[in-house]
């Protein structure tokens, strides 16, 4: 399958006939493919697979809820962009969702206007983010563009420093780094006595990684645990 063809792909996880076969219609309507799923499990796998370019999760699915299936998949370091569909009142819902790894939400029932909207700024979004590699190592993906890191199913969004010296702790997982190598290599500074800089921003990281994932070896520097971690 060609790239635009997969960019128009959409994968539709939801157990309601008339919703689903809503969401279809529409969306082929307005030049996207579409496959419809009508269980949590089949929604993983599909999504899993690499042949789509967004799901439409509804979180109540039979099986794996939606909660499930979206965190499971960030687990598994998918970025696939993923859009819940959540009852009106449920607010709760839609929090967990999104603290879950889901990008956004909607709510049910819904006019066609809002999902064809949604999904074409999440696909857009996705179109600027293409070019920045997604780096996989450590039980982490981080998405360099976005500054985005998918960690334990979770999403952190990471200030461009931070993004920078988590890339270069996830590219020498495992190794120790001093703190003038990182100084020298993430700021670009020459080792100055004394700045305290790395060791603020070692401590970001650690408050959104988990305090265990980034190790202090005295006297030596920093180590980003590897994949036994994961
Ligand atoms: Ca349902």
């Amino acid at each position: 399958m060609s790239q635009s063809r997969q960019r128009r792909h959409l994968l539709i996880a939801e157990d309601e006939a008339h919703i689903a076969s809503s969401l279809s219609e529409r969306f082929t309507a307005h030049g996207f493919r579409t496959t419809v799923v009508t269980d949590g499990e089949t929604a993983r796998r599909a999504a899993m697979s690499g042949r789509f370019a967004l799901m439409v999760l509804d979180i109540g699915l039979p099986g794996e809820d939606g909660f499930t299936v979206v965190t499971r998949l960030r687990a598994a370091s998918s970025a696939l962009p993923v859009i819940i569909l959540t009852a009106r009142d449920a607010v709760a819902d839609t929090v967990y969702g999104l603290e879950g790894g889901a990008d956004d939400y909607m709510t049910k029932p819904f006019s066609f206007e809002e999902p064809l909207a949604r999904v074409r700024l999440r696909l857009r979004l996705r179109l600027r983010e293409t070019d920045s590699s997604v780096l996989r190592r450590a039980g982490i993906a981080l998405e360099t563009r976005a500054r985005q890191a998918y960690v334990d199913g979770r999403i952190l969004q990471l200030s461009a420093r931070e993004a920078a010296l988590l890339e270069h702790l996830m590219r020498n997982a495992g190794s120790v780094l001093s703190r003038e190598d990182l100084l020298s290599d993430v700021w670009g500074y020459e080792a100055s006595e004394g700045s305290n800089v790395v060791d603020v921003y070692i401590r970001y990281l650690r408050r959104k990684l988990g305090a265990s994932r980034i190790t202090t070896v005295r006297g030596q520097g920093y180590r980003l645990e590897g994949d036994e971690l994961a």
